[in-house]
């Protein structure tokens, strides 16, 4: 993610509340080995998101939106294995009425407590059982204001919508374990007027059009994490194409010239997206893409899998804007393909995703990194930490900037060659996967065979500038 502009919202003291009130709640309806699975991940900067007891392999999504009424209708399938023996589980769901639940294709008991959806199968799943889970939704999706980025959620525009955010937005378009620790595969659906576009994640399947509806097809085959779902309905300039074999989808609104600079920093995303390979080792996924979108409430641009979304502040200069793509196609190998644990860790997507910024503009002729190294040390606030940033620090500029000063130290401090390869090996091993800053000071200490706890401390964590390498 990257903001165009630093202007806060307060946060929604309210939801928190509600929702750390609801993780309080005990249950007294244990069946044998049976127990209903947690209602959230405890995770400290998303209360009430994501929820225990199960693991999501895949969602199988078919939604119908009409901008007209601004309505959607959806069927979520999810296939998942419980983790533990569950009497119940729960969804995060926010809004929308729920018409029915199945598990195992049998109808299940299903109750709303604020956004959560709690799901009581007809028999417990035993531990290790495999299961699915079927829903059936409808009602006017709604934004998410997260205090941060100012608007995310499901937004709807002047010519259909768009589903985006960070740290959490998927709860407002379907049913989810809204936390990226859970990743899981997309199969996409989505049913428009004719005349719209339905963009979203991973590889464009077979579109088919009926009775002045069209549908769009996009399936994400790669572990991904419930915020890097998107979707962007409306009027927009599809650019279908392949790169490196592999399918490239990017769009610009229809309003949008086709030669502006929207249009032409999109198009360089093949170039830029092998240049990163050429340092981070092979792109991950299936897809390429982006989509601009101009509703100015997107303040910021995200690296929704495979096809990142960004807003319209990052274009008005009238020049391209290769630095934010940059930035966005970094996060699909640090981020999307190698996902947080915990929000706490984000760091490890930002600092390497502003540390790419760094790499293209050097390669692209203008500040070496080791120049952008030197100004931002000598401007940095030493007394923010960069792990652990508080939640109102999750995309301040410890997480980035600092981040970005810690990556380019390690290079310093082991020298090219090992540096390239700590990259490299962490994309590789950690590919689909999910871990932490302390898997990858494990990582770095055994590529370059040296002790780097005490580095990553003072560059992440040390409350002073560190000394430079
Ligand atoms: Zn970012």
């Amino acid at each position: 993610m990257r903001r165009t502009h630093r202007r806060f919202r307060p946060a929604l003291a309210v939801a928190v509340v509600a929702a750390l009130a609801f993780a309080a709640c005990t249950d007294g309806d244990e069946r044998g080995d049976f127990r209903p699975g947690a209602p959230d991940l405890a995770d400290p900067y998303v209360p009430g998101a994501g929820n225990g007891g199960y693991d999501v392999a895949g969602y199988r999504l078919t939604v119908r939106y009409d901008p007209a009424t601004d309505r959607l209708a959806g069927r979520a399938a999810l296939t998942a294995t419980a983790t533990t023996g569950l009497s119940r589980f729960n969804l995060d769901l926010a809004g929308l009425d729920v018409s029915r639940v199945a598990v195992d294709g049998r109808p299940a008991g299903s109750a709303r407590d604020g956004d959560e959806l709690v799901v009581t199968p007809r028999d417990g799943l035993s531990r290790g059982a495999r299961f699915t889970v079927e829903v059936d939704y409808s009602g006017v999706p709604a934004a998410r204001a997260d205090g941060q980025l100012g608007s995310g959620g499901f937004l709807h525009t002047d010519d259909g919508a768009i589903a985006l955010g960070q740290p959490w937005s998927a709860a407002t378009w379907f049913p989810v374990n809204d936390h990226p620790s859970d990743k899981a595969t997309y199969d996409i659906e989505v049913t428009v007027p004719q005349g719209l576009a339905a963009l979203s994640n991973g590889v464009p399947g077979e579109r088919s059009s009926a009775d002045g509806w069209t549908t769009w097809r996009w399936a994400e085959r790669a572990p991904m994490a419930s915020y890097l779902t998107t979707l962007v309905i409306g009027d927009y300039r599809v650019h279908s194409g392949t790169h490196a074999g592999r399918p490239m989808v990017t769009a610009v609104p229809a309003s949008l010239p086709a030669t502006g600079p929207e249009a032409a920093s999109l198009a360089r995303t093949g170039e830029i997206a092998d240049f990163l390979a050429s340092r981070f080792g092979p792109y991950p996924f299936d897809s390429y893409g982006g989509v601009v979108v101009t509703d100015g409430r997107i303040g910021y641009a995200l690296e929704t899998q495979s096809r990142p979304v960004y807003g319209p502040g990052f274009f008005r200069g009238g020049r391209p804007n290769l630095g934010v793509v940059a930035h966005e196609l970094a996060h699909q190998w640090f981020g999307n393909s190698v996902a947080l644990s915990r929000w706490s860790d984000i760091w490890l997507n930002e600092g390497f995703a502003s540390y790419a910024e760094w790499l293209w503009e050097e390669h692209d002729g203008g500040r070496t990194a080791q120049r952008n190294f030197e100004l931002e040390y000598a401007a940095t606030d030493w007394s923010r930490p960069s792990v652990d940033p508080g939640r109102s620090g999750l995309f301040g500029s410890a997480v980035y900037k600092r981040g970005a000063l810690a990556v380019h130290a390690l290079r310093r401090t082991v020298g090219d060659d090992a540096f390239f390869r700590i990259l490299r090996t962490w994309t590789a091993e950690r590919r689909g996967g999910n871990a932490t800053t302390d898997d990858l000071i494990a990582l770095a200490e055994r590529v370059a065979g040296k002790p780097l706890r005490p580095f990553f401390d003072a560059w992440l964590a040390g409350g002073t500038a560190p000394a430079l390498p």
